[in-house]
């Protein structure tokens, strides 16, 4: 499958990692919108939002927990935690991902920190 996520995953493709275990992996988004940037990803290839069952949604908690034990670590009191679904929503990657951004004061609307 032609994922540029799968191939972040495989190794095939470097990344600034920040976490992984078995089932999610963090790493520094290539071009941050803010200034913290993370990407946090299902290992396991969901395709967008609108793909998250009963079947798969375990892993979409864990990135939660993952979310939140990465700020706790790196004292960040304050993030967003998005996923774009589908083009209209910018959505360019489709390997499911939220973005982790912090390390600012974020702004609502358009142009918000991503
Ligand atoms: P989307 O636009 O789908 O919501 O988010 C995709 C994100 O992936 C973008 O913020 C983009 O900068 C990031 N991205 C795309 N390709 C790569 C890559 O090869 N490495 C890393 N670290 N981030 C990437
Ligand atoms: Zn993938």
């Amino acid at each position: 499958m032609d994922c540029i996520f799968c191939k972040i995953i495989a190794g095939e493709i470097p990344c600034a990692k920040v976490f992984e275990d078995e089932t999610v992996l963090c790493f520094k988004d290539i071009q941050p919108s803010a200034p913290i940037h993370y990407l946090i990803i299902p290992k396991m290839h969901i395709s967008a939002a609108s793909e998250i069952t009963s079947e798969n949604s375990a892993v979409v908690a864990r990135i939660f927990e993952v979310a939140a034990e990465i700020a706790r670590n790196e004292g960040i009191s304050d993030y967003r935690v998005i996923t774009n679904c589908g083009e209209d929503a910018c959505q360019s990657v489709f390997h499911l991902h939220f973005h982790f951004v912090a390390g600012t004061k974020l702004g609502w609307g358009k142009d918000f920190a991503r």
